[in-house]
């Protein structure tokens, strides 16, 4: 069995920064370790970690940790037009983004410089600056909790979505992601630079797959704060999904109200929401909203997870008594 490390802290593996601790902690980087540590342990006493880019510990955990440190990317078919891409779980997202430009293969560009790992990009989607990850995922394999069986399961049955997933809903706490398979594609490069920033920030009209990366990486960089600098998990809610009548009453009483279609419904951005109720900016001893990302909530150095839950609870309410949208948070709390 490997190592197991006790009454861990967990504050050097999550981007939120927090001062916590697990019960038991471990490391694997084998299929047969990440099998032996889920082994006679209830469900309930599991929790697995990624980057620690999608999670806010509250408390401390009284069972354990697994951290997934499964590593390697092998290609597993070339044709002419495009090659498919084994990722273990482990390997860091924005590297595999890096691995994918140097090879020329198209497909991730966009989703350059996102936090986290491959094994957790199916469980919310991942997306940024109109790529999803659906757009490229193939399938991924699953290791189920109880039975310790093998699956792979594809795109379709993933059922992936705005920041969903079957991950965050049939399986929810069943399975484990342990690689993801990609397909992507040799030049000429078929580029997606509509979405507005990013169509601003490229200047020319021929682009490649390097350059459209570099200039998302510019974007991100100049918008998000670096959670090396200060903590925080990105998005810290999901932009809420509304009916067209929902929408249109709303719109009458705030004629300015920004939204974005969506299917037969309305998206509405949750930073619009959160900077008219005049929280951009405000701190609560350590825990705060940032003075520039109303939807990114901060841990300015200090701020335990329950604080910053407070304060998003603080902002949910206010939302919903002065719009009567329900926020739903993006990021995992325990
Ligand atoms: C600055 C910043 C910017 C961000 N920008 C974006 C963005 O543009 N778009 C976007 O979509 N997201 C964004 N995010 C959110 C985050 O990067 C993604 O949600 C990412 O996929 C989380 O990966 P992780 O490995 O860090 O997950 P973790 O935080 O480690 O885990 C998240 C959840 O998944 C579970 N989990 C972890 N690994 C596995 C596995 N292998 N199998 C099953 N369950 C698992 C964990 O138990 C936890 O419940 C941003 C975050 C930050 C900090």
């Amino acid at each position: 069995m490997k190592a197991i490390q006790y009454k861990h802290s967990i504050r050097p593996y999550t981007t939120f920064n927090i001062a916590a601790h697990s019960a038991e902690f471990v490391s694997v980087q084998s299929i047969a370790e990440l099998k032996e540590a889920l082994e006679n342990i209830p469900p309930q006493k599991i929790r697995l970690l990624g980057g620690g880019s999608n999670m806010l510990w509250t408390q401390d955990f009284d069972g354990r940790t697994i951290h997934l440190n499964l590593k390697g990317i092998t290609t597993l078919e070339t044709t002419e037009k495009d090659v498919l891409v084994d990722v273990q779980a482990g390997e860091n997202w924005h590297d595999f983004v890096l691995w994918t430009l140097k090879n020329d293969l198209g497909g991730v560009e966009n989703l350059a410089l996102i936090p986290g790992n491959v094994g957790t990009a199916p469980i919310q989607n991942i997306g940024a600056y109109g790529v999803e990850l659906k757009d490229v995922m193939e399938n991924c394999t699953l290791l189920h909790r109880n039975s310790l069986k093998e699956e792979i399961l594809s795109t379709a049955d993933c059922h992936l979505g705005y920041r969903d997933s079957i991950f965050k809903n049939k399986l929810k706490d069943q399975v484990v992601i342990t690689s993801v398979r990609f397909r992507l594609f040799k030049a000429p490069h078929s580029l997606h630079t509509s979405y507005g920033a990013l169509a601003q920030e490229l200047a020319t009209r021929h682009q490649t797959i390097q350059e459209v990366a570099q200039a998302v990486i510019r974007i991100r960089q100049r918008k998000l704060p670096d959670p090396k600098e200060i903590g925080n998990c990105g998005s810290f809610f999901k932009n809420p999904i509304v009916s067209q009548s929902v929408f249109m009453a709303l719109q009458k009483k705030y004629p300015n109200l920004p939204s974005y279609p969506a299917d037969q419904a309305v998206k509405i951005p949750a930073a619009w929401l959160i900077d008219q109720l005049g929280f951009k900016g405000i701190r609560r001893g350590d825990a705060g909203v940032h003075p520039n990302q109303a939807l990114v909530l901060v841990n300015y150095a200090n701020a335990s997870g329950a604080e910053i839950w407070a304060l998003a609870q603080e902002i949910q309410e206010a939302v919903q008594t002065t719009f009567g949208i329900a926020l739903e948070a993006e990021v995992t709390r325990y």
